[in-house]
């Protein structure tokens, strides 16, 4: 025999067999059977068992309502999808069972809340489709309403969904094999979404258009499958972070300089435009600190109005929402303010009169609310004559009650004449049996204790009831007031997004000036040439570690006419990788509209940045580091077209030094001689012999980090300078290895002196062995064991 209520859960609990069901009960969110094992366990809260008629028990485990969101947001983080059933009747006015749904489905990529959301970064919702080499992708964010579909290669759809690092990624079945992060989850959600022609008909539903064409992907029928707005790869490319450039005050600012580092442009003059605004917020210091002290008023505005959108804002959140809107005309004042004001006259523009909006919110919102509407503390005095005159009759009803007990004992004489409240009866007075002959006529007997007597009164009995009934009506009267609040000023959405657009920009923009300014960096010209010229070029993250004045600028000439594959040697720890990142990282944020660190820089645009750069331990991390490498390798190849830009960093170091010579040589020659390719590239290599590449290849450059001997020690100047390295030098590797056997070594060597080697005798034996070592192929631990053998030797 189940009772209703069991029956009830069994049925919403069918609709949502893949997620775990939060059952409203009262103040608890209860969960039943197999969902409630999963959470105690998940979760470490208590299970036991609740009663569902005569003999049946089954397994329970609850989490009280007011304490969701951290619980919440472990199961999310955990992977579980998780219903989440309201009473959508009153229990108080329900005769028999309360009404019950299912009112959110919370996955990792659709949760609003923003105690569960990471302020900087997109929370982006992902689906993917694979069609043999092509595969369909998109991507929405419902807590900013962005939304974007594109056609792809298979092997592309691995790098964009790196880039998105997606919250959760939807797909067909487990068959989609996909490769994602650790903090995506994949969801396999059946193939019916996937169909065309529901797809198709559920875009133009949405967006209310009869065909897709102006979207741009009528013909992409993947992009639609995976569901838009198209965004072409072609159009960005990837490229490594620049976040220590980010100093951006507002959360929808780092949003936006993250989407920007992950989608350079390719719009010379779109980037002049970014170029302009920074250019203009770099003009005066005094502009930006004025500008920053107005961000630091403004929250997270996308979020909060789809919260609103969405009904799940709380009164605060209405407060900050109006906050951040009233930073906007004193932002747009200081914007126009200026003579040169046509700079940044684009983001001004999106600054949108939100006047109204925020006035309603203010008239209509208390300055400091509680968390939920409901007990007359949300909505301003003087909004709404009703909630006044409820409130009114509260309060005075309350005054009553509270009156009560010192007015009865004086009108009684009875000292300790008490005035209770229980659940059964309401409101009381209570007399001890000693002073019962004193109670007046009109007390009502309700309740006979062992010391004494509990009466009503029919006066009190009235204001109790209308205590009740008016905080009912405020309850109900407030909840309704704040949801036609959030009613109105959703209709205010595109004035309002349009407006967050523009701060975010602001905000981008003032950072990207400050961090110019603070750490001296220059507009680069920028052009459609195919050249990447840098005068004094600095690496701004390494820079920054070091103490003022340590970093050593270095030149760069690229272009592919002369000196398109610069080889880039010297021994470990010269300084090889810092270079060619350097470069590439000056390209990017020239590419994204910064300025960068340098005395002058005059870049051609690129289409694309590929990198590979390895681990420093790739040697020891073995075969699956390799074939990582290859496949990374083999996919720029693949990609690259004459207008990237690619860095490679000791290509060829996860293998055999043999081998790893061959890779490298390969690549450098393909890179610089295939048809599609002949990219600037920048190739850093300990391997000696890829110097002679120069002599083969026509726009080959050698190039290397010079170092210098002080007392017999080398030291490293960090000063690229045109040629291939020493390969004498090759030995100073033993030197960052302090171990007894290094040291040896270095004793065997020469001492401290590598300029020494000379010195040792011509016919030495260990000479002889030593002549016969390929010192630019040999690895350091090879070098060492051999060393070690000459030293039995002798
Ligand atoms: P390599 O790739 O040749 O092994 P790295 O590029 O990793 O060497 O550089 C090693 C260290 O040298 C870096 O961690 C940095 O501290 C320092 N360094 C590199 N380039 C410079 C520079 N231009 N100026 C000052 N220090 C540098």
């Amino acid at each position: 025999m189940t009772t209703p209520a069991r029956r009830q859960y069994l049925r919403i609990k069918k609709e949502h067999q893949d997620a775990i069901l939060l059952f409203r009960m009262g103040d608890f969110y209860e969960t039943f059977d197999d969902d409630a094992r999963v959470i105690s366990r998940e979760l470490e809260i208590a299970l036991t068992s609740r009663e569902f008629g005569a003999g049946s028990r089954v397994p329970l485990a609850g989490i009280p309502y007011h304490a969701l969101e951290p619980y919440l947001a472990r199961l999310i983080r955990q992977g579980y999808k998780v219903a989440i059933c309201e009473q959508t009747s009153d229990p108080a006015k329900s005769r028999g069972l309360v009404d019950r749904e299912v009112v959110r489905v919370v996955t990792p990529g659709t949760i609003v809340e923003e105690t569960l959301l990471d302020g900087k970064s997109n929370n982006y919702l992902t689906a993917a489709v694979l069609d043999g080499d092509l595969a369909g992708i998109a991507y929405a964010d419902i807590t900013t309403g962005e939304f974007a579909t594109t056609q792809t290669s298979a092997a592309e759809l691995a790098v964009e969904l790196v880039r998105l690092e997606p919250a959760e990624l939807l797909v067909i079945d487990e068959s989609t094999s996909v490769d994602v992060g650790r903090d995506t989850t994949v969801a396999p959600i059946g193939p019916e979404p996937f169909d065309l022609d529901w797809a198709t008909e559920s875009l133009q539903r949405h967006f209310k258009v009869t065909s897709l064409e102006a979207f741009g992907c009528d013909r992409l029928p993947l992009a639609r499958k995976g569901c838009g707005r198209d965004y072409r790869l072609s159009d960005y490319h990837s490229g490594a972070d620049i976040g220590a450039a980010s100093h951006s005050a507002t959360s929808m600012g780092g949003r936006t300089l993250r989407s920007w580092v992950g989608h350079p442009l390719l719009d010379l003059e779109e980037l002049q435009k970014r170029q302009g605004a920074v250019t203009w917020f770099h003009r005066s210091g005094l502009r930006r600190e004025r500008v920053i002290a107005l961000l630091d008023t403004v929250s997270d505005i996308q979020r909060l109005l789809n919260r609103v959108r969405a009904f799940g804002a709380t009164p605060r959140d209405l407060v900050s929402l109006a906050e951040s809107l009233e930073a906007g005309p004193h932002m747009k004042g200081i914007l126009d303010a200026d003579d040169d004001a046509q700079a940044v006259e684009f983001i001004s523009n999106g600054i949108r009169d939100t006047s109204e909006v925020v006035a309603l919110i203010r008239s209509a919102i208390a300055d400091d609310p509680p968390v939920s509407p409901g007990d007359g503390r949300v909505i301003r005095p003087g909004f709404s004559s009703d909630m006044d005159t409820t409130r009114e009759t509260t309060l005075n009803a309350q005054q009553y009650i509270a009156n009560l007990e010192s007015r009865e004992r004086e009108r009684t004489g009875i000292k300790s004449l008490k005035v209770g409240y229980n659940k059964v009866f309401g409101y009381y007075i209570e007399v001890t049996n000693s002073n019962l002959g004193a109670v007046p006529d009109d007390y009502v007997r309700r309740q006979t204790l062992v010391g004494g007597e509990r009466y009503i009164t029919p006066e009190m009995k009235e204001y109790e009831s209308r205590v009740l009934n008016a905080q009912d009506r405020m309850a109900t009267l407030e909840t309704e007031l704040f949801r036609s609040v959030c009613a109105q000023v959703a209709e205010h959405t595109g004035a309002i997004s349009e407006t967050a657009e523009a701060i975010a920009l602001i905000d981008v923009f003032c950072s990207l000036a400050d961090v110019a300014s603070m750490h001296d960096y220059v507009k680069p010209e920028l052009s459609e040439s195919d050249a990447i010229v840098i005068r004094q070029g600095r690496h701004p993250v390494v820079e920054r570690v070091l103490d003022a004045g340590d970093f050593v600028p270095n030149d760069t000439e690229l272009d592919c006419s002369e000196s398109q594959l610069a080889i880039v040697t010297g021994p470990n720890m010269a300084g090889k990788s810092t270079f060619i990142r350097q470069v590439a990282i000056l390209v990017l944020m020239a590419q994204i509209g910064s300025f960068v660190p340098a005395e002058s820089a005059s870049m051609g645009l690129v289409d694309r940045i590929f990198s590979r750069v390895g681990l420093q331990d790739d040697l020891a991390l073995g075969q699956s580091t390799f074939m990582v490498e290859m496949v990374e390798t083999a996919s720029i190849l693949n990609h690259a077209t004459n207008r990237s830009l690619i860095i490679l960093d000791e290509i060829g170091r996860g293998t055999s030094t043999y081998d790893g010579l061959a890779i490298a040589r390969a690549v450098a020659e393909y890179i610089h001689s295939h048809p599609r390719l002949g990219c600037k590239t920048l190739f850093a290599t300990h391997y000696h012999e890829l110097t002679q590449l120069a002599d083969s290849l026509p726009r080959a450059r050698n190039f290397n980090v010079a170092v210098s001997e002080e007392q017999g020690r080398i030291v490293f100047l960090r000063r690229i300078v045109p040629g291939g390295a020493d390969r004498s030098y090759v030995l100073s590797d033993l030197e960052s290895l302090d171990t007894n056997v290094a040291r040896a070594a270095r004793r065997n060597a020469g001492g401290n002196h590598p300029a020494q080697l000379a010195l040792i005798p011509m016919s030495s034996p260990a000479l002889d062995a030593l002549r016969e070592i390929d010192v630019s192929s040999i690895t350091p631990i090879e070098a060492i064991n051999k060393l070690y053998e000459l030293q039995e030797r002798d």
